[in-house]
Parts: C-alpha cells; sequence; structure tokens
C-alpha cells in the first residue's frame, strides 16, 4: 500500500504519517531525506543531483523520479510507504505513476488534509516550549496551567522559534498552494484523493484516515 499525504505546514501531516507507520508498518520515506542520502553516499545519482543543486538548478523530475525508483524496490519499502512532499507537480506525479507501473505497483490512496488559514495560524504563531524540558504549549489552545510555569519541571524560561512567525507562515502557505495545487485535479481525475478535517484533534484526524484506508 502506497499512500501520499498532502497537508500544509501545522496541519499535522508528520503525526499521522508516524500513525500509518506504527499501525499498518508502512515506510515514512522524506525525498528531502532520500536526496541527501544519495548525495552523501556518492551514488551515481546523488552525483548527478548534487552538479544540478551545485549550478543551481532543481533537481530534474525524472532523476528524482529514478532515486525514488531504487529506493521503494529495497526490501525494507516493499510493504509500502508514506510519501509527502512529493511530487510537487503534475510532471512528477505522472512520472511516478509510470515508474510504479513498471514496478506493478500504485498509489492507492492520496489523503489530503484540510486545515482552515486561521486555525493554522493559531497553532503556529501561538506554539512555544519549555527552555528546560521541551514540553510544547499554545497561546490559543494549552496555556501552562500555572501562568509562566511550565506543568511538566516547573521552570519559567519558555522559548519560541524564530520561523513560527504570521509572515513567514503566510509565505510558506503561499509556496504549499502553488505547489500543490496543480496535483490535486491530476488525483481526483484517478479517484483516489480523499480529504480528512484536520481541524480536529489528532486521533479523530487518524481515524478518519483509517477509515479511508480501511474501505
Ligand atoms: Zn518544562
Amino acid at each position: 500500500m502506497n499512500i501520499i499525504l498532502i497537508g500544509p505546514p501545522g496541519s499535522g501531516k508528520g503525526t499521522q504519517a508516524e500513525f500509518l507507520k506504527n499501525t499498518y508498518g508502512l515506510v515514512h520515506l522524506s525525498t528531502g531525506q532520500m536526496l541527501r542520502d544519495e548525495i552523501s553516499e556518492e551514488t551515481v545519482l546523488g552525483q548527478k543531483a548534487k552538479e544540478m543543486i551545485d549550478s543551481g538548478q532543481l533537481v530534474a523530475d525524472d532523476l528524482m523520479v529514478s532515486m525514488l525508483n531504487d529506493t521503494l524496490v529495497k526490501p525494507d519499502y516493499r510493504v509500502g510507504v508514506i510519501l509527502d512532499g512529493f511530487p510537487r507537480t503534475v510532471k512528477q506525479a505522472v512520472c511516478l505513476d509510470e515508474m510504479l507501473k513498471e514496478l506493478d505497483r500504485t498509489i492507492d490512496h492520496v489523503i489530503q488534509i484540510k486545515v482552515d488559514e486561521s486555525v493554522l495560524m493559531k497553532r503556529i504563531t501561538g506554539r512555544f516550549y519549555c527552555g528546560q524540558c521541551k514540553a510544547n504549549y499554545n497561546d490559543f489552545f494549552k496555556l501552562p496551567d500555572e501562568k509562566d510555569v511550565c506543568d511538566i519541571c516547573g521552570a519559567s524560561d519558555f522559548l519560541r522559534r524564530p520561523d513560527d512567525s504570521a509572515e513567514t507562515l503566510k509565505t510558506r502557505l503561499k509556496k504549499y498552494q502553488e505547489e500543490t495545487q496543480p496535483i490535486i485535479p491530476f488525483y481526483i481525475g484517478k479517484g483516489v484523493l480523499k480529504d480528512v478535517d484536520g481541524s480536529l484533534p489528532m486521533e479523530e484526524v487518524s481515524r478518519q484516515i483509517a477509515e479511508i484506508i480501511e474501505k
């Protein structure tokens, strides 16, 4: 079983990928990591990719798909994968489809985790964490029981990630829309796209995903 997860930053994609991994034994395949591995292992494909990156180009679609092909035939990956961050373009989606066909495999489900921008804003701009024990909090959803005191360890130094600003999130969401929107009709056309409501609690989102998969 092969699954593509699509969702904006803050949609809980990482959590749901973890759920799929633990529940169905799928392998979470990060194409960014795969690319870094191929480059550091200096494989033929990795060297080609490095040349492109060094000369300021994007790694070509067919090269990404070839790497994915080499990864998917490894024994660990035979049970199925969760793809996230790939494909990003219709051309990549078409290449991926052709490659899978040759391996006698297919994309079984494309799950889009939908969350309103206002919710994503609160999730991301509101989050902070304990500087001591790293416990997570949120201005809108989860403040410490006692003001400015960590529930877990009692410390009072809280931190925020500099990237969690409204401005950065807006830029990331815009990029996400531009990259993702074109591939949605492609998978709708193949009858494999399903939406889940990512504004619900994560256990409920997992339940919806399980329902889609087990249908
Ligand atoms: Zn703490």
